[in-house]
């Protein structure tokens, strides 16, 4: 995919939402998403319970990081696992390199982790000779064509049946034309069994790590990351340091939460247990990565962000997101939660992301770990402005409207223009290709007073 230098939301998003098929339908299947997510969380009389619990723990866990991710590792590895530390995405990518190459390794399969995603894992080992397969079956489709994920959950969500069959038919061989999903899931099916068979080591995420035993969770709706992970003697599980829970009995919590937030589901179909490697022939590696999760750590205004479980829900509520598409993000997370990472990453290329927000408070209210992210949204465009980083329109029409807000004589007459000259302008002097908030819109009709003047007469 082609990537901006400095991402443009506006720009990137354009196609998708100028396209009078694909934005509603992308909206309506999303949104059909989130509606199944009411009716499961309504559905539990403690969900709020929950949601506050969860927060508590999150908070507890990343207060004392340190101490919780050595005693997984002394855990992990009493259990007979190989721990290893990366600091960056960088060191992430040699040491999984390094564990393929001491096992000779050509052929590896993957369950879906939005970790490698974000450390560019799979371009990396294919620059090394590697043959890397996708076996979630969103995660295969965007392989095949080429696509980076557009959802963390959903990750080829904005493809549409017909077009899913007419990549299998050119890289799989199906019938020209089929659309059904049934056949094509069948196809599916079949080509990543023969890759299961032949992939000589299995590369996991982690939904949860634990603290207290040195075990971890892999949540799938396919059973692909258990085969995968089953198969080959050897099992890299690859996760990001801030998905530790300190205590066996707080999976629970998260677990309940989880497939509801995402899918909609009361659980996800297969949640697998790893607790050491699988016997005396096989060996677990557990690449613990920070790139970047430390210094987000330090920060009070985005540290919360830290407890996602990435569960997708904000995005399924999201109106920007859902008629915006997840590429138009550029970035490996999109929507709300991403929308708050990648500045922190890199606030400069990313600083049109927190104005992709209409602050409706949507995610807050869906976030299963009451990550606050619409304010967290909000404080990302107050630190672009102190960044110097807002362009100059942009700062040129916030300067003009606060010396409007500033001033209550300046405000009024400014609403007496406004509803004095919308009743003569022809309409061609509104809308013209430099008033961009005009092109899909119309603007309403003028009152006849003002809100200051109804109020003095009406409420004496
Ligand atoms: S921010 Fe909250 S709602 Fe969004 S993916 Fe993370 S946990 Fe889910």
């Amino acid at each position: 995919m082609n990537m901006l230098p400095i991402v443009d939301h506006p720009a990137a998003a354009r196609p998708f939402v100028t396209n009078p098929d694909r934005a509603p339908w992308h909206d309506k299947a999303l949104w059909f998403v989130r509606s199944k997510r009411d009716k499961q969380a309504s559905s539990v009389p403690e969900w709020e319970y929950l949601r506050s619990l969860a927060s508590q723990i999150k908070t507890a866990t990343i207060a004392n990081l340190g101490d919780y991710l050595t005693e997984f590792e002394r855990n992990a590895t009493a259990l007979g696992a190989v721990v290893h530390w990366a600091a960056d995405a960088e060191e992430h990518n040699r040491i999984v390199l390094k564990i393929l190459r001491d096992h000779d390794t050509h052929r590896i399969v993957k369950s879906k982790s939005m970790l490698t995603e974000e450390c560019g894992l799979n371009p990396f080992l294919e620059a090394n000779g590697i043959d890397v397969v996708d076996t979630d079956l969103g995660e295969r489709i965007v392989q095949l064509r080429h696509e980076t994920p557009s959802h963390i959950v959903l990750p080829a969500i904005h493809l549409k049946k017909e077009e899913v069959g007419e990549t299998f038919h050119e890289h799989l061989g199906t019938d020209e034309g089929a659309a059904d999903p049934k056949y094509l899931t069948e196809a599916a099916r079949g080509h990543l069994r023969d890759k299961f068979l032949a992939g000589e080591v299995g590369i996991t995420g982690v939904n949860f790590a634990i603290a207290e035993t040195g075990g971890f969770v892999v949540c799938t709706n396919e059973g692909n990351a258990d085969l995968g992970a089953s198969l080959p003697n050897v099992h890299i599980a690859c996760m990001g340091i801030e998905k530790l829970v300190p205590r066996f009995e707080d999976l629970a919590v998260f677990l309940r939460l989880l497939a509801r937030s995402a899918t909609g589901q009361p659980i996800t179909t297969y949640t697998s247990h790893f607790h050491g490697p699988r016997d005396s022939h096989s060996e677990l590696h557990i690449v613990l990565v920070d790139n970047g999760r430390s210094r987000l750590r330090q920060s009070d205004a985005f540290r919360d962000a830290l407890h996602c479980i990435r569960c997708g829900a904000c995005m399924n509520t999201c109106p920007v997101y859902r008629r915006s598409g997840g590429h138009s993000y550029r970035a490996t997370i999109p929507g709300p939660i991403g929308s708050v990472l990648s500045p922190t990453r890199d606030s400069s290329k990313h600083k049109s992301l927190p104005f992709a927000c209409s602050l409706c408070g949507s995610c807050t209210d869906v976030c299963p770990v009451k990550i606050p992210l619409h304010h967290q949204l909000l404080a990302w465009r107050k630190e672009i402005g102190n960044l110097k980083l807002l362009s100059y329109d942009k700062r040129i029409s916030m300067k003009m409207a606060s010396l409007l807000f500033r001033s209550a004589r300046l405000f009024s007459f400014a609403g007496w223009v406004g509803r004095a000259s919308l009743k003569v302008l022809p309409h061609w002097a509104t809308h013209h290709r430099l008033n961009t908030w005009t092109i899909a819109r119309e603007l309403p009709e003028p009152p006849k007073e003002s809100f200051r003047h109804w109020y003095a007469k009406n409420r004496k």
